[in-house]
């Protein structure tokens, strides 16, 4: 069903089961020290087998994005249009996700986004990303939501 994150399968199953602890992970090859992704069993650089798996600190940066108008699945058809992002993670890899959260659909590119874990439309636990900041207004975040901490 999706096009954005990879099929549960014996590759990519250790992926998935930190997913379900809420740890976004990735793999590196020891051969030639290139960073895989999505998760496969050789590298995607040397085809090396020797790879590692880490665990990604979950910021990056919205490399593109775009206003999907339909739903890959037909259960996600009432949330239309929602953001889908390409997002360059801090560790060198780049996955395709949803952008979430009140400022998800004027997220611009460039803007810093984090993890955050969700559910996809089948149940199976998912990353999605929303800002880091308040994207909407720069200059006066005011405190009107009782957003809580100050971070001047
Ligand atoms: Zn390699």
């Amino acid at each position: 069903m999706s096009e954005h994150h990879p099929e549960p399968d014996e590759d990519s199953r250790p992926w998935w089961d930190a997913l379900a602890r809420h740890l976004l992970t990735y793999q590196t090859c020891t051969d030639c020290n290139g960073v895989v992704f999505y998760p496969r069993n050789r590298c995607c650089h040397c085809l090396s087998d020797a790879l590692q798996w880490h665990q990604s600190l979950g910021l990056g940066t919205v490399y593109s994005r775009t206003l999907v108008h339909r739903a890959p699945d037909p259960r996600m058809r009432d949330q239309l249009p929602y953001p889908v992002a390409l997002i360059d993670l801090d560790e060198g890899f780049r996955m395709m996700s949803r952008l979430v959260g009140p400022d998800a659909n004027q997220t611009p590119i460039g803007a810093r986004v984090q993890v955050v874990f969700g559910l996809g439309p089948d149940g199976r636990p998912l990353p999605f990303f929303e800002p880091v900041d308040p994207v909407a207004a720069p200059d006066k975040r005011g405190d009107a939501n009782g957003g809580g901490h100050e971070t001047t």
